[in-house]
């Protein structure tokens, strides 16, 4: 029901300010509506995936990551954490079914998810018969399966991380948005919407020649304006991208609500129909699309890999 990441390029944060940016961002969202509340953040000792999950409010999960990370939180930096607030489709409300979902135990690919996978139980069937077996009832997570099942199914060759997720989300249906994160792509993050909002937030103080500013995708609380000093470039055929020689400081706000963003930033980019949003490993931003036809595959394909 409710989405916020946050991620902090080239410049690591203590924990605990990660830690409150996500509950602090999901406190934004809580006039939704939700039956739960959960979160990933990344980085600690052994650089791994901490995943904290809670039936109720924001404030129970709260309780349970303070409780967990008291020893934690001011040994350890992060520069990424995801968090959601939960309005079960599938799947009763309960801790397990509450998001992230991960992949596996070590959280090799992990995923929120804001809407409904219509045909969840088609690909459920898919990866049951090529030997998943599945942990939640949700719809969501046969996606972090599907996103694993693909990128295992590569034999040597390496998918970027967009292209991946376009391979999983072509064999989607129904109003979705989401976030994936993968220790397969350390510090890239990578988002798709459809049907769903979803929008990114870019707080940066940098200048930037105003060439490069889209103004129909740049919004200040809504509004259109044209002297963002961040630069989204259309290339071509809907790809767009910020590509900063340095993108040092930057920080990326990704949420389902400008509420939650604007506190940060003033600068919301907001995702259009089968937008697939990446942050690459030098922290650019760039927007590709899932076109109609690419859009066009049937599960038959995951079928064959
Ligand atoms: N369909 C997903 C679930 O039931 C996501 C629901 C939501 O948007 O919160 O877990």
């Amino acid at each position: 029901c409710g989405i916020f990441a946050y991620l902090s390029y080239s410049s690591p944060k203590e924990r605990s300010f990660v830690i409150e940016t996500l509950l602090n961002g999901l406190s934004r969202l809580e006039y939704r509506g939700y039956d739960s509340a959960g979160m990933a953040i990344d980085g600690n000792a052994n650089n791994e995936t901490r995943i904290y999950k809670q039936v109720g409010k924001v404030a129970a999960l709260r309780k349970l990551v303070g409780e967990d990370e008291k020893d934690m939180g001011h040994v350890y930096q992060s520069q990424f954490g995801m968090a959601h607030t939960r309005w079960a489709t599938h799947g009763e409300p309960s801790s397990n079914n509450s998001h992230p979902h991960r992949s596996d135990d070590n959280n090799t690919f992990t995923v929120i998810h804001n809407g409904i996978v219509t045909n969840y139980k088609e690909i459920k069937t898919v990866l049951e018969n090529k030997g998943y077996s599945f942990k939640t009832d949700t719809d969501t997570e046969v996606v972090v399966k599907l996103i694993k099942y693909v990128y295992d199914s590569q034999r040597g060759a390496k998918l970027a991380f967009p292209d991946l997720v376009k391979a999983v989300c072509r064999e989607l249906e129904g109003a979705s948005a989401f976030i994936f994160k993968s220790t397969h792509y350390p510090n890239e993050v990578v988002v798709f919407r459809r049907g769903s909002p979803l929008m990114v937030g870019i707080k940066t103080d940098k200048k930037l020649t105003a060439d490069f500013v889209d103004v129909e995708y740049f919004n200040e609380a809504g509004v259109t304006e044209n002297n963002s000093d961040v630069p989204i470039k259309r290339i071509q055929n809907q790809l767009f991208s910020t590509s900063h020689s340095d993108n040092k400081g930057v920080e990326y706000i990704f949420s389902s609500d400008s509420s939650a963003i604007i506190e940060h930033t003033r600068k919301v980019l907001f995702l259009e129909e089968n937008d697939i949003a990446h942050i690459s490993q030098n922290g650019d931003l760039r927007i590709h699309r899932l076109t109609r036809e690419e859009g066009m595959s049937s599960i038959r394909s995951i079928k064959t890999l």
